[in-house]
Order: structure tokens, then sequence, then C-alpha cells
């Protein structure tokens, strides 16, 4: 794959990122000001405590995909990211692209769907 290409998908993969955190960030600051007397106390925690709380309220799905999407830039920086988990081939640019979280090429896909991992 293309140098440019891979830094086009990362820097789409840490959009993507971001927006599911701000998504889970704006549940956690509306479920705080229902809580007490309508305002957040964000203030008053170290912000280690707060993103975890934020983490906390994110859904499955969120959750899923902040894990997919860590997991696609952990394969970037192995330099491993367009190689099939399966059978090491190159996935095609097209295949990422449409799928920037594929982890196995077409055919490695469908075997792993019938006879799994
Ligand atoms: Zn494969």
């Amino acid at each position: 794959m293309e140098e440019e290409q891979l830094r086009e998908i990362r820097k789409n993969l840490l959009k993507m990122r971001e927006e599911v955190l701000l998504e889970a960030e704006r549940a956690y600051a509306a479920s705080q000001s229902l809580g007490k007397d309508g305002v957040p106390d964000i203030g008053d925690m170290s912000s280690n405590s707060y993103s975890q709380e934020v983490l906390m309220n994110l859904s499955e799905t969120q959750r899923v995909r902040v894990r997919d999407i860590d997991a696609a830039l952990d394969r970037m920086d192995k330099g491993v990211y367009d190689l099939c988990a399966r059978c090491e081939e190159e996935i095609p640019s097209r295949r990422m692209e449409v799928r920037p979280f594929s982890r196995y090429c077409v055919d490695c896909k469908s075997e792993v769907e019938k006879f799994g991992e």
C-alpha cells in the first residue's frame, strides 16, 4: 500500500476514534448534569479519572469500535496493516479503504466466518 494512502487511512481512523470518544463524553456530561443540582462537576476530577469515567460510558458498540480502531492503528505501527492476519498476503488497498478494520483478505474472511479463527 502506498505511504500516502496509509497516512490518509490513519487520519480517518484517528478522526473516527475522536468522534466516538466525543460522543461518549457528551453522554457522560449529560448524565452528570442530570445527576445532582444540574451542574456537572467535571472540574473536580483529575483528567485521568475523567477519561476513565468517559470510557465507562461507552456503549458496547462504541467500545468495539474503539478497540477495532486501536487494533488497526497498532497494525499500522507494526507495518502489517494491510497484511492478512491468516495467510499474510497483502490485502488489496481497495478493500482496506472500504473496510479499514479488515484483518483478513476476502478468501480468509469467508473461511474464518465458516470455520472460526
Ligand atoms: Zn488471507
